[in-house]
């Protein structure tokens, strides 16, 4: 009888991934379809100076404005869903297709930087790369003719990565990443002191920027040992001279602790959360101040 139910199990497990390799497929051919049809859309989530509250750059995030087929409920209209990354990025990467997605994004985000720039707006672009797209072919002309066709300057495009990417190629990410640099750019790593080895990455990549992961600013005050290595990843970044943004500030008291901390930049729901380009010029367009 167990034997029986093993196998029945093992029948289901069967079923399980056929089903989720299948999801998988019909979801990658969704996405290419969708960039296709220009489904594709970008937020900004302004990054402030802790200290004067400014807008200093945005962190372009992309979105699928999804059309889902007519559903059962009777009025026959397509429902139209905005789909987080976590929702897509992965089939993305696994498909290819991030290559061309991530095109369009730095494209997209650099023309619509370029423009606030051209109306007399001092502000900066950070945008998200995957591994696959650094290793890609012609990556690094890539990012040198999205900032030709935009006009954007070099220096105020600033390029993020996890340091995941340092895993699966690591001499030839960093190959990459400096030529990248070369081209005047800045690079960040994403989601700082979560790698098993974050301190050894700094070493071998020459980095403009540090962005502290959510993870230890929602913990901050809390725990004394997140906030000691909080404070320790800031007075590592004053003493490399690298920026250092902390992610995901929600709550005042967050806020105090890494400005008290000399923090110099920050990012999250309680500054601004990701919004469309429109919400942007309306909330601090030109070079208005978050009153923080
Ligand atoms: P990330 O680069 O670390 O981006 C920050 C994420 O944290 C964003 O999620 C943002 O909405 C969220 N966030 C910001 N402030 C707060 C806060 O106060 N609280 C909380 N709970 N969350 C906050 P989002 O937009 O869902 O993006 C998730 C990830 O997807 C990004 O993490 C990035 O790794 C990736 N991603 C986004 N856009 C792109 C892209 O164009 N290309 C690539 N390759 N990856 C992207
Ligand atoms: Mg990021
Ligand atoms: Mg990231
Ligand atoms: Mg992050």
């Amino acid at each position: 009888r167990a034997k029986e139910q093993g196998g029945g199990r093992l029948e289901v497990y069967a079923a399980d991934m056929h089903a989720q390799v299948v999801g998988r497929l019909e979801l990658q051919a969704r996405l290419r379809q969708a960039l296709a049809d220009k489904e594709f859309t970008l937020e900004y989530q302004p990054v402030v100076d802790l200290e004067s509250s400014q807008v200093t750059a945005v962190e372009a995030l992309v979105r699928w404005r999804r059309t889902d087929p007519a559903d059962g409920d009777g009025d026959g209209r397509a429902a139209e869903r905005l789909l987080l990354p976590e929702e897509f990025i992965g089939a993305a990467e696994e498909s290819g297709l991030i290559v061309p997605l991530g095109e369009w994004v730095l494209r997209e985000a650099c023309a619509k930087v370029a423009l606030w720039r051209a109306a007399e707006w001092d502000i900066g672009l950070s945008v998200n790369l995957s591994v696959r797209q650094i290793l890609s072919p012609r990556f690094v002309e890539t990012v040198a003719d999205a900032l030709e066709e935009s006009g954007l300057p070099a220096r105020v495009l600033t390029l993020e990565v996890d340091e995941e990417v340092l895993l699966e190629d690591p001499g030839e990410a960093v190959e990459r990443l400096s030529a990248l640099r070369r081209l005047g750019v800045r690079l960040a790593i994403d989601d700082f002191g979560m790698g098993y080895a974050s301190l050894a990455h700094l070493r071998e990549l020459r980095v403009d920027e540090i962005k502290i992961d959510p993870s230890f600013v929602r913990d901050l005050g809390a725990d004394g040992t997140v906030t000691l290595l909080t404070h320790t990843i800031v007075r590592l970044g004053q003493d490399l001279g690298v920026q250092v943004v902390a992610e995901g500030i929600e709550r005042p008291e967050q806020l105090e602790k890494l400005r008290s901390m000399g923090c110099g930049h920050g990012q999250g729901f309680l500054v601004a959360r990701p919004m469309a380009a429109a919400g942007v010029e309306a909330l601090v367009g030109g070079g208005a101040g978050i009153p923080l």
